[in-house]
């Protein structure tokens, strides 16, 4: 089946746990993003499979929305090319040097972090006789890749001088965009806009320029400059707790699984490895296969809670590889029945956030951990 097209859920192929992504919530949720940080652009962010979210069905979606696309590797970049999508690509991550010449087979934009990775990057396409798009990395204060703002500018001066380089853009990135203070922000925005003056002074034409993160985008209006990354609100999670509701998006993602095993668990009898969960009365235990294999945290047991016919159940004992144990009490539950570890059921709501809070984790690494094993089906 080709990737990202729709997949029935009864399909017998399908195991019965399944995320199903929606791409109209995807949809409205970079409009509504769009529409916030007008006329500045938006570079939607597509790292580590679109947030778990599925790359490809993701980026297919968006395109026609999205005014650029942002990936950490070169890798992701190319299957995207290979996708047939025509939008700018950013590579965010740092360069390795052997990579080079693929960036400009694929016409995928580079990350300049550095004086002498720029010059690798001039020289491979000099060599080529080629032109590299590359956007320059400043670093403000995150301390991870990018020159230095106080040593700026002699790869500014030598990206604008360069005969094989075009300098498509030029950003930095905060590190505490999420902070009850945004003291550190501001501070970095400043050092950016000072690094940025450059241009001003050489009477050279700026190239568009970027800063903002998810919650940047939310909380500092004056970081939007000529662009933004919007990468976890696209996907419809505000970027931390109590983040500002200024733009309205919902989760475009939800978990599911079913009933495989019912059963009358007796009391004093421990439920899974190490018996660290046991009820002192009968209860009615479901086990539902989904496990730390695919991404359900183990550092969730006895912490989460799933949805069964419209209610909330407490996951018991550890979570195993593949699968887990959930405490009904005198519930009804029978084989088959729908179990949402992410998602809606009625009036019942699990959220990213919570699974966040049960790992000890934050909602991105929740997403992004939901691999391979969880077919995607696409709806909307
Ligand atoms: C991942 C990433 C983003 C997106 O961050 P969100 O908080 O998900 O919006 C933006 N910029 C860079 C450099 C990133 O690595």
């Amino acid at each position: 089946m080709e990737p990202g097209s729709p997949r029935d859920a009864e399909d017998a192929r399908l195991r019965p746990t399944y995320a199903v992504v929606s791409r109209s919530r995807l949809r409205d949720n970079l409009a509504a993003v769009k529409a916030l940080v007008a006329p500045a652009r938006v570079m939607v962010i597509l790292k580590a499979n679109a947030y778990g979210h599925g790359l490809e069905a993701v980026a297919r979606c968006l395109a026609s929305q999205a005014d650029a696309f942002g990936v950490a590797l070169v890798e992701e970049g190319i299957t995207l090319r290979q996708l047939g999508i025509e939008n700018p690509i950013l590579v965010m991550g740092g360069v390795w040097t052997r990579q080079i010449p693929l960036f400009l087979e694929h016409g995928l934009t580079f990350t300049a972090p550095s004086l002498a990775r720029l010059r690798d990057i001039e020289e491979a396409a000099a060599a080529r006789n080629a032109t590299a798009r590359v956007h320059l990395k400043i670093d403000t204060g995150m301390e991870r890749i990018g020159v230095h703002h106080y040593h700026a500018e002699g790869l500014l001066e030598a990206a604008a001088r360069s005969a094989h380089v075009e300098v498509d853009g030029i950003y930095s990135h905060l590190s505490n965009a999420d902070a009850d203070d945004l003291a550190d922000a501001r501070h970095q925005l400043e050092r950016f806009e000072e690094t940025l003056r450059f241009y001003e002074r050489r009477s050279l034409p700026r190239p568009q320029r970027h800063i903002a993160n998810s919650a940047a985008l939310l909380r500092m209006p004056e970081s939007h400059l000529d662009l933004v990354r919007a990468g976890i609100l696209t996907y419809g999670v505000y970027p931390f707790p109590g983040a500002p509701r200024a733009v309205e998006v919902k989760p475009a993602l939800a978990w599911k699984s079913r009933v495989v095993f019912f059963k009358v668990v007796e009391p004093g009898s421990p439920v899974s490895y190490g018996g660290t969960w046991s009820s002192d009365h009968r209860v009615r235990v479901v086990t539902v296969p989904v496990g730390y294999g695919d991404g359900y945290f183990r550092s969730m047991s006895n912490r989460a809670e799933v949805i069964l016919r419209g209610r909330r159940y407490p996951q018991v004992g550890r979570i195993c590889m593949d699968q887990v144990m959930v405490n009904i009490e005198w519930g009804t539950g029978y084989n088959g029945d729908e179990v949402v570890l992410i998602g809606e059921q009625g009036e019942a709501r699990v959220t990213v956030e919570e699974l966040a809070e049960w790992a000890g984790t934050i909602p991105y690494e929740i997403l992004t951990a939901i691999n391979d094993r969880v077919p995607r089906l696409y709806e909307g």
